[in-house]
């Protein structure tokens, strides 16, 4: 086994403290395979009301860090729990986290969500300080997190402390920068001279993606495929060309399934176990499926779910758009999801337009999530950009088929399925166009009607395997890299 490391990974949502998003799903897996390799590995997020409410046990340690936040002293209290035998730091602030919401509601964004997180980046080191915890490296995880390289290399240069801390930043999901007014730079307490174009000015407001991919010894992203979308105009949101300028340092690393959770054999969810050899259980969990959303069950019907953000980046425009087509095909569509305020509309009525055919829960159900990964035949999943996608891979273990678009994370891990090769595990289009996604869909529904074919096409999506170890062992090349260059101070 390589050296044990020092690990630190930061992030903004954890599993099961508080989730929005994948985000959350990854940081909760990945950090018990690096546990399980022997790595001394620990976790810091926010202490948010969300993470009040879990089941989790918290514990407060008495102990409290204090963050300079432009010319006040902010107290941080240190919160301790686990994800398995891993240790987690939580950084209690009630006036910044004691709020329904990690971000947002239905409003917008919380209007001093820079300060909450400048306030977590800086507090981040403060309790690495306190709890003489020196990290070979510190994992970062999107924009919440995007200040902690700057500070290092700018506030933290010449402490001996951080001496021989390297940082990765990871990218999630480049859409969301936290963008801030240039007002907020006193916040940070850190020199104007770092907010230009070569630092993290972007078209001159603070932008802390732009901090973290700037400033980062080490990027990656979610998958292969991503990494080399975001260095386009089409996908890189305006910060193509500083990815693009770091090309070198930027790795795509795909995420992984967490099989103790998200595994019919073992999930607690959901109405009956099964598995690829026994998948009696498969036609109990699709009955109370459609039970809890009283729809009738018809010979030869396709069950299509959905769990998702609703937002333009999952393609509810092309489902919008051609959604009379979709319900003269003989399938009932299931949809879980919140989000923009037009899709909550659109559902609603879609509902009622078809109450035979389409059932809605709009809101975050994590059982409902389970629920419906089992009773489904199909996961629809158009998305116009995904980084990784974590769901089609959830879905592949369920023998619930993903139909998808070839972009980001979705066209590194769905291989489309023909009849004539009896190889792919799923369907996935090119093209983001409705008439694209129809003929995906037809195509799927026309194997779905052929039992030989639809028996190997699930045989191979439950034969596929996104363990977290393989993932994990990935993340540990890629700390070594960074730390040997560190120690050859070939990174400042
Ligand atoms: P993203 O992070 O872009 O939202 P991912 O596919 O990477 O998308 O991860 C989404 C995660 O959030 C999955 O675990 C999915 O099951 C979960 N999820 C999304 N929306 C809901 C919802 N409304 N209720 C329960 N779980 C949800």
């Amino acid at each position: 086994m390589a050296a044990k490391k020092r690990i630190l990974i930061a992030a903004s949502e954890v599993v099961p403290f508080a989730k929005t998003g994948g985000l959350a799903d990854v940081i909760g897996a990945l950090p018990k395979e690096l546990k399980k390799l022997g790595h001394d590995v620990r976790v810091i997020l926010p202490y948010y009301q969300m993470a009040k409410k879990c089941k989790s046990k918290i514990t407060d340690t008495g102990e409290t860090v204090i963050v300079e936040i432009s010319d006040k002293l902010v107290q941080g209290k240190i919160y301790t729990s686990t994800i398995a035998d891993v240790p987690v730091y939580l950084i209690g602030n009630d006036s910044y986290y004691d709020r329904p919401e990690l971000y947002r509601t239905s409003e917008g964004d919380y209007p001093d969500n820079a300060e909450r997180f400048i306030f977590f980046s800086k507090a981040i080191l403060e309790v690495l300080k306190q709890q003489k915890f020196q990290p070979d490296i510190i994992h970062c995880n999107d924009w919440q997190t995007g200040l902690v390289p700057v500070l290092l290399k700018v506030k933290e240069k010449d402490n001996p402390f951080f001496a021989n801390t390297t940082t990765l930043f990871t990218i999630h999901n480049l859409a969301y920068q936290g963008l801030f007014w240039h007002l907020d730079m006193p916040l940070t307490n850190l020199p104007w001279d770092v907010f230009n174009p070569d630092g993290i000015e972007f078209y001159g407001k603070i932008n802390l993606m732009k901090a973290g991919i700037v400033f980062a010894d080490f990027l990656s992203t979610v998958s292969k495929k991503y990494s080399q979308e975001i260095q386009t105009p089409e996908f890189g949101c305006g910060l193509e060309g500083v990815l693009k300028t770091r090309a070198q340092d930027l790795y795509g690393i795909i995420n992984g399934v967490d099989y103790d959770v998200w595994n019919p054999e073992v999930d607690s969810c959901i109405k009956a176990r099964f598995s690829q050899k026994d998948l009696s259980g498969k036609k109990v969990c699709r009955e109370d499926l459609l039970a809890q959303f009283k729809l009738k069950d018809k010979e030869g019907t396709a069950v299509i779910g959905i769990i998702s953000r609703l937002t333009n980046q999952k393609g509810f425009d092309l489902i919008a758009n051609k959604i009379d087509d979709i319900m003269k095909l003989n399938v009932i569509l299931i949809i879980l999801g919140t989000g923009d305020d037009k899709y909550h509309d659109l559902f609603k009525k879609l509902a009622k337009q078809y109450p035979d055919k389409i059932g809605v829960k709009l809101g975050f159900d994590n059982v409902l999530a389970h629920k419906i990964e089992a009773g489904s035949d199909f996961f629809l999943m158009p998305s116009n950009y995904e980084p990784c996608g974590l769901n089609q891979m959830y879905s592949m273990k369920y023998g619930t088929i993903p139909i998808v678009r070839a972009t980001g994370g979705l066209d590194d891990t769905v291989k489309n399925y023909t009849a004539k090769t009896g190889k792919g595990n799923g369907f996935k289009f090119k093209v983001y166009t409705v008439d694209a996604m129809m003929k995906k869909i037809k195509e799927a529904l026309d194997i779905f009607a052929n039992p030989k074919d639809w028996d190997t096409v699930m045989k191979n999506a439950m034969s596929e395997n996104f363990s977290w170890m393989t993932v994990a062992k990935e993340y540990v090349k890629l700390y070594d890299t960074a730390i040997e260059k560190k120690r050859l101070r070939l990174i400042n």
